[in-house]
């Protein structure tokens, strides 16, 4: 399967000034977790098919021995829909915290193997940890 990855708000926090960019509680076990998947970046900070920055920004916030998890994730190209850097002829799980309606509008027609999961870290700090437990 095939699994798409945010960065702010889903893997890092963005909610609030004093965790800002730390990274978010269960994300080594996380990036564990997806090691037999084919990992893709879905992150404004790639989407020009260059994985560069995304790895750069990451690879600030974790330990060093997670650097392999992060420069397996390839990239992807889109430009203003995240769904645009889809491969929709494969199932999938995107990760993401900031989903748009037009993006959303895309999933009706998705079959059972293709999901989104709507990723909220302000309601929900440890929400990384039950993926990790209930749906990788
Ligand atoms: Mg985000």
């Amino acid at each position: 399967m095939k699994i798409y990855l945010d960065i702010d708000g889903t893997m890092l926090h963005e909610d609030h000034w004093d965790n800002q960019n730390l990274a978010v509680a269960g994300l080594a076990e996380f990036l564990h977790a997806l090691r037999p998947h084919e990992t893709y970046w879905l992150t404004t900070h790639c989407r020009d098919g260059n994985p560069e920055r995304a790895r750069e920004i990451m690879k600030r916030h974790i330990p060093e021995e997670l650097y392999p998890d992060i420069d397996r994730i390839k990239p992807t190209v889109w430009d203003t829909l995240k769904t645009d850097g889809i491969d929709w002829t494969s199932e999938f799980i995107w990760f993401d915290n900031d989903i748009s309606d037009a993006e959303w509008e895309r999933f009706p027609m998705a079959d059972k193997g293709q999901q989104v999961y709507e990723v909220n870290l302000i309601e929900n700090p440890n929400q990384l940890i039950e993926i990790t437990r209930d749906l990788l």
